[in-house]
C-alpha cells in the first residue's frame, strides 16, 4: 500500500536524523512518499534529493514556516515549491536572522537567571534554524534542567520568565509567498490553534488546503478537519511531525495520505 508521511523535521532544524538518514528511516518503514517540513528552511533538500531518487521514494518540497496570527503561534507548510527558487531561500535567510535575534533575547533572559549560554554553543554542523528545542537541550548539557519539558515549563515555554516570541511574522504575507513561487499553503495541525474562533478566521485566508492527518489524532479528529476541508473546498494533507529524539514518541509514518492525495499536492514530483 501507497503511504505519503508529509510531515518530518531533520537535523536542519529540530529533528534528530540527518536528511540521509531520515530518507533510510522512510524506506525501511516502507514509506513510498514524503515531504520533508523543517522549520523555516529548506536545507534538507539539497542531501535528500539524490538520496530519495536512489531509495525509489518519491519527495514532495515541503517547509513549516512560524507565524503569527493576531498574536497566537500558526504554523504554515508550504508544498511543491521549486527546490532552486531564489524567493523562498532569501525568505528562510529573513527567518534565520530574525531567529537569530530572538535567541539572543531568550539567551540574554537565561544568562541574567545565571544560566548562561553562549550563542555558538548553539550551532551545529548542518544546522540551519535554531528554536527553543537546542536552547532546551543546552540547559540539560549545562545541568540547569534534567528535561526538555523542564526548560520549557519552566523557563523557555510561552509565559515563562524566559520566552521570548520574537518579531511576529503575518500568516498572509506567508501565504503570498509560497504563492508567488507557485507553491500550495497548508495550516498545520490545525487542533493545536487557540481557539475555534481563530480557526475559522484563519480558514478565510487564501490556504490551499489544511492538514487533517497528523500524527497521534483520533479518527474522530480526523474527522472533524476532513469535513471542514470539504465543506470549504480545501486540499487535505497529513504526517506524523516526525522529530526523531525530540518527540520519541511519535513515529514516522505514524499519519500519512494516499498516494491520490500525494499526486494531487505535489503535480511536480
Ligand atoms: P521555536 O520555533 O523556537 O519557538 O520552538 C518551537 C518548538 O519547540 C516546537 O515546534 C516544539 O517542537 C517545541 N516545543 C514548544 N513547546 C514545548 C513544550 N512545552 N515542551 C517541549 N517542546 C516544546
Ligand atoms: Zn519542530
Ligand atoms: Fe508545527
Ligand atoms: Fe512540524
Amino acid at each position: 500500500m501507497f503511504r505519503a508521511d508529509l510531515h518530518c523535521h531533520t537535523t536542519c532544524s529540530d529533528g534528530s536524523y540527518t536528511p540521509i538518514e531520515l530518507i533510510a528511516l522512510a524506506k525501511e518503514e516502507g514509506l513510498q512518499g514524503l515531504s520533508i517540513t523543517d522549520h523555516d528552511t529548506i536545507d534538507a533538500y539539497e542531501m535528500a534529493i539524490p538520496a530519495a531518487k536512489q531509495a525509489g521514494i518519491l519527495l514532495g518540497t515541503g517547509v513549516e514556516f512560524s507565524c503569527d496570527f493576531k498574536g497566537s503561534s500558526v504554523h504554515v507548510l508550504g508544498y511543491d515549491y521549486p527546490v532552486n527558487s531564489q524567493e523562498i531561500r532569501a525568505f528562510c535567510e529573513m527567518h534565520a536572522r530574525r531567529r537569530q535575534r530572538r535567541n539572543r533575547t531568550i539567551l540574554e533572559k537565561l544568562a541574567r537567571l545565571r544560566m548562561p549560554i553562549a550563542e555558538e554553543e548553539l550551532n551545529q554542523v548542518g544546522r540551519k534554524t535554531i528554536g527553543r528545542p537546542h536552547i532546551a537541550q543546552a540547559m540539560i548539557e549545562k545541568g540547569y534542567v534534567k528535561t526538555l519539558k523542564e526548560a520549557f515549563q519552566l523557563y523557555i515555554g510561552e509565559g515563562r520568565p524566559c520566552y521570548d516570541p520574537g518579531e511576529p511574522f503575518p500568516v498572509q504575507e506567508t501565504l503570498n509567498l509560497i504563492h508567488q513561487v507557485g507553491g500550495k499553503a497548508f495550516l498545520a495541525h490545525p487542533h493545536l490553534a487557540a481557539s475555534s474562533k481563530l480557526i475559522r478566521e484563519l480558514l478565510t485566508l487564501n490556504f490551499n488546503g489544511i492538514e487533517c492527518y497528523y500524527a497521534k489524532c483520533t479518527p474522530e479528529q480526523e474527522r472533524r478537519w476532513l469535513k471542514v476541508a470539504q465543506k470549504q473546498g480545501l486540499l487535505v494533507s497529513g504526517g506524523s511531525d516526525f522529530h526523531g529524539t525530540l518527540k520519541p514518541h511519535i513515529p514516522l509514518g505514524s499519519s500519512w495520505v494516499t498516494e491520490e492525495i500525494f499526486h494531487t499536492i505535489f503535480q511536480n514530483t
